[in-house]
């Protein structure tokens, strides 16, 4: 079930992924936040520099690692505005993170990538559950599958 608090949580992956546009990189964006709703970090995508691993959820896992228990890191969830890639579930599940809440899912980025012509990435897309089987997963959020196409369209213009 994505809550209203869940909603709020996509809403700001969203927000971020505006910025990231913005600042000239592919709009993704993503929140880490406790069990109690505290916001721990957010990030945003940063591969415009030349690093595809800077990924947002990639950051948030590292960032966990380094700084949370593990019990916290299992506890907290992870929202964000696009799947995880294989990377980032991979890092996701090593780092025993907790649920994750995703606006847009990978399979519709291909598919939206496709339709604008943009060869296919370097690393393959996989649901994150086949990545991390035990991973608790929830997405898309329809209302803002529309918005988040609109930004990787504009990325892609
Ligand atoms: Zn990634």
């Amino acid at each position: 079930m994505v809550s209203e608090v869940d909603r709020r949580h996509v809403r700001r992956c969203v927000e971020l992924a505006a910025e990231a546009l913005e600042a000239g990189d592919e709009p993704f964006g993503s929140v880490l936040v406790a069990e109690d709703g505290t916001v721990l970090r957010e990030d945003r995508n940063r591969v415009a520099g030349g690093d595809h691993t800077r990924h947002p959820e990639f950051e948030l896992a590292r960032w966990a690692a380094g700084n949370l228990a593990p019990e916290q890191r299992a506890a907290a969830t992870v929202y964000t505005s696009g799947e995880h890639c294989p990377m980032c579930a991979a890092a996701h599940g090593w780092v025993g993170l907790g649920r994750i809440v995703y606006a847009t899912s990978s399979e519709q980025l291909g598919s939206w990538l496709a339709e604008l012509g943009v060869p296919a990435p370097a690393v393959r897309a996989l649901p994150i559950r086949e990545v991390v089987p035990g991973a608790e997963v929830e997405g898309p959020v329809p209302e803002f599958v529309e918005q988040v196409r609109d930004l990787h369209r504009r990325f892609r213009a």
